[in-house]
């Protein structure tokens, strides 16, 4: 076998890998590059139409987000992932067209050159139609290679993938999960691969002590709702946000914290949310055996969804405590920006960061403690409390990525920036591992 890293190296966005065997090419993932200002995620480095087959690891839009664009540059084959990683998938794939949309729309209005979406709805549509869900450790013939997947544990439906052909395996990591996830399924170990093609996100640091993340998550939502006050969280749609919203429903059936009004307001956070319904196998053990009693894991008492945005505008006219989840995540546009813009002045009121915020955005200023912040245009006084929560990361932490490496004998880093890379290599390669860190367009034989 002939592997080609084509994506996340050195990043942590963009996977995207080519296996050649006897002529046939499968792709492993074929992901978007997100805010990396070097990265043309129209230059994919090979020719989508001799690309045989598809395999996708999980539904994050680093991981999905350009296969669209393989449709729409001539691919026609298919695509293979679990059930819920497609179905999650679909909703996810619609609002990246649409902020593309929303992008081009803006540049044009400001007379500025308008970078047209990568890809249209036809193209989406080719994508539902050529994909073909595919069960975890069930082997599949696809070409010359024999695929498996297997539990990562960093979504529903997320995998690694296992190939092998003549003899030779090849191991492919996509996104490995947090031990400590109580929603999710512990990740699966890999069988020893000639070739293990890992993430690195976290190769540098092991997590908070998740325990401590939610005794503290539990005291700043009772001591803020207690006081009479209103708690925003910024989260991702996909996974954060219904894992908050596990942690608010234990609390409340625990009596850690006060009922009261807990408002969804993300479009797709709430789509999200529905087709959890539908793939209630893909979770914990803990979760499967609520949604058995009856029970709504994934929702606290007095659950609202918001859909308009007059809808969402009207929760700034509301009384007395609630908390209030919203998008985007890292705070690049949304309706969490109104939220904030409202809220922060008011020292009754918490704000509190359960995601990843970039260096110089938004988020990082207010945790760094700036007084004052500008929020569409107009400046905001942070008077509100604010807690950055690190332990609710999806990516398994450096002794887990250590732990899941463990038996391999030759490594091949991706997904992770470099000090991040750099660090596990050495650790890797003084217990014996022979590790490249990969480059873009790079060449490895398996
Ligand atoms: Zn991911």
């Amino acid at each position: 076998m002939k592997l080609t890293t084509w994506g996340a190296c050195g990043t942590v966005t963009g996977s995207c890998h080519l296996l050649e065997h006897r002529g046939f090419r499968l792709l492993l993932d074929c992901g978007l590059y997100q805010g990396e200002p070097r990265a043309d995620n129209r230059e994919l480095g090979f020719d989508p139409r001799e690309v045989d087959a598809v395999v996708l690891s999980h539904a994050h839009l680093d991981h999905t987000g350009r296969i669209p664009l393989l449709y729409r540059e001539g691919y026609t084959g298919r695509v293979y992932a679990t059930s819920p990683t497609l179905k999650l998938a679909r909703p996810i794939l619609e609002d990246a067209l649409k902020l593309m949309k929303e992008d081009a729309k803006r540049a044009r209005r400001k007379g500025l050159p308008a970078e047209e979406p990568l890809w249209s709805e036809a193209d989406l549509r080719v994508f539902a139609e050529r994909s073909k869900p595919m069960p975890y450790y069930s082997p599949r013939k696809i070409g010359p290679f024999r695929v498996t997947l297997k539990n990562a544990g960093h979504l529903p439906g997320s995998a690694f993938v296992e190939v092998q052909a003549e003899g030779r395996t090849l191991v492919f990591s996509g996104d490995l999960g947090n031990r400590r996830k109580e929603t999710l399924p512990d990740p699966d170990y890999p069988r020893v691969a000639d070739l293990t093609l890992s993430e690195s996100t976290y190769g540098d640091r092991p997590h908070r002590p998740f325990q401590e993340t939610l005794v503290e998550f539990a005291e700043v939502l009772g001591r803020t709702l207690d006081g009479g006050g209103k708690v925003i969280i910024p989260s991702f749609a996909l996974e954060r946000a219904q894992e908050i919203l596990f942690y608010i429903r234990r609390f409340e059936a625990e009596g850690r914290i006060p009922v009261v009004p807990v408002f969804v307001d993300s479009p797709l956070t709430t789509r999200i949310s529905e087709i959890y319904h539908e793939i209630q196998d893909a979770f914990s053990l803990e979760v499967q055996s609520l949604y058995r009693r009856g029970l709504d894991p994934f929702a606290p008492q007095r659950l609202r969804y918001t859909q308009s945005v007059d809808e969402s505008k009207r929760l700034n006219e509301l009384e007395g405590p609630a908390i209030i989840i919203a998008g985007s995540g890292m705070l690049s546009g949304g309706r969490i920006l109104h939220h904030l813009r409202h809220h922060l002045p008011n020292p009754k009121n918490a704000v509190v960061f359960v995601g990843y915020q970039p260096r110089g955005g938004l988020g990082h200023r207010i945790i760094e403690g700036e007084p004052e912040v500008e929020i569409h245009g107009h400046p905001v006084a942070v008077r509100a409390r604010v807690y950055s929560l690190g332990g609710f990361s999806g990516h398994a932490g450096r002794d887990e990525l250590l732990d899941w490496l463990a038996a391999e004998p030759r490594i091949v880093l991706v997904h992770g920036e470099d000090p991040a890379r750099a660090s596990l290599a050495r650790r890797l390669r003084a217990r014996g591992a022979q590790v490249t860190r990969a480059r873009l367009g790079q060449k490895f034989t398996v």
